[in-house]
């Protein structure tokens, strides 16, 4: 088969496969194929796929006003930023395109509150295997092995610290710390979990530090861990706090929040031309209002259980070694590195594909749509069951 991908700059390998349309739980490619979707853009479609209440959004919004630049308020702009101030324990929002753009953000400003308050302190401590994004800045505030070595030389002014390990965030602590940055669920890494007593004494240390906390909250927000936010989960404030993927639900809109002590970046020192356009703020408005009511977090909290009860099932039955996650971003385990067979596997099955994510070798990644049903997720349980019989036995 010739190479759909022949004009495209070569970045990533990808299955043959051009995806033509998508409704709710499903895609469906050019044969005319159907498959049901635990990946959803990256756990950026909290809605699924093509929701009436986004494409309703687009449209009204597009007749009205697309774009009076950055310099001028839109109503979209300031409703959607008023809506995730009264939702969160934050007072100012700066709306952007991508999660990477977003950290960017958080940690100029982090960066420009220790210029001013802290005198001069500028470092920022990640945590290793985390991920903050592809700009050069967030490739060296992340811990992804061997990211160090792609581009340099590297942004400086990022040490690293071990999760779950508060002593080795103390070691990395100087005077120069200005934030200390972290996701309460590493996604990237495979679904890794904060502890939520480290969390706890992380908020701690950080306060007495006078040190900013960041909550990359690319992944887990909006609904993804069976709270508006995943800082609700482990009961702490946060200071600062980064917003993308669930955000847009499948447009690119990305937000920076903080509270109201740390907004001190100066006219003219961060923004951005998209930043705050009216027609992505208009889809974060009507997402937000949809996914961060009650019912539908208690709905999100029961898909999880079914999720879990689900894997945990087939845990036992392949001998695996086990589940884990936070609501509806969870990870299977498995024995062997075969994650990358079992995906291409679950995506050939007949007459429905499967659609799945392996961020490490040996794991899988559910991050279905957080509308999903429970009769699709039963589907999706006995299309993993069938793709891990092929490939296991
Ligand atoms: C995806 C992700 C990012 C990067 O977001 P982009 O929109 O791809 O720039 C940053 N942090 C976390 C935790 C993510 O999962």
């Amino acid at each position: 088969m010739s190479d759909p991908g022949h004009a495209l700059l070569t970045i990533t390998h990808r299955p043959n496969t051009v995806f033509i349309e998508g409704q709710g739980a499903w895609l469906t490619d050019e044969d005319g194929k159907r498959h049901l979707d635990l990946v959803q853009g990256w756990a950026v479609n909290s809605l699924g796929h093509s929701p009436a209440l986004i494409t309703q959004a687009l449209l009204d919004q597009s007749q009205r006003l697309l774009n009076p630049s950055p310099a001028y308020y839109n109503r979209p702009l300031l409703d959607l930023a008023g809506r995730l101030v009264e939702l969160s324990c934050f007072d100012r929002v700066f709306l952007a395109s991508s999660g990477a753009e977003a950290n960017e953000a958080a940690v100029k400003l982090a960066r420009r509150w220790g210029s001013r308050r802290r005198g001069g302190a500028h470092e920022v401590i990640g945590f290793e295997q985390a991920f903050h994004g592809r700009t050069l800045a967030m490739m060296s505030a992340s811990g992804k092995p061997g990211w160090g070595e792609i581009y340099p030389p590297m942004p400086t002014g990022f040490t690293k610290a071990r999760l779950n390990d508060i002593a080795s965030v103390e070691r990395a602590m100087t005077r120069r710390t200005a934030a200390v940055m972290i996701e309460f669920v590493q996604g990237e890494a495979g679904v890794v979990v904060a502890d939520p007593g480290f969390v706890r004494e992380l908020r701690a240390l950080t306060a007495e530090r006078g040190v900013l906390l960041i909550a990359d909250e690319v992944q887990t927000g909006i609904g993804r861990c069976g709270h508006a936010f995943a800082y609700e989960h482990f009961g702490v404030e946060p200071d600062v706090m980064t917003l993308a993927k669930g955000l847009g639900g499948g447009v690119p809109l990305a937000a920076l929040l903080c509270k109201e002590d740390f907004n001190c970046f100066e006219p003219g020192d961060q923004g951005g031309t998209f930043c705050g356009n009216p027609l992505m703020a208009a889809v974060g408005l009507a997402v937000v209002n949809e996914v961060c009511r009650s019912d539908f977090l208690a709905g999100v909290r029961a898909r999880a259980a079914q999720l879990s009860e689900g894997l945990q099932a087939i845990v036992q039955d392949h001998g695996l070694v086990g589940e884990r996650g936070v609501g509806l971003l969870r990870a299977l385990v498995l024995a062997s590195d075969q994650a990358a067979e079992v995906v291409a596997a679950a995506q050939a099955l007949a007459p429905v594909g499967l659609l799945l994510n392996a961020p490490r070798p040996h794991l899988l990644r559910l991050m279905p749509a957080l509308n999903i049903t429970a009769a699709e997720m039963e589907e999706g349980l006995a299309l993993l069951r069938r793709a891990l019989r092929e490939v296991l036995g």
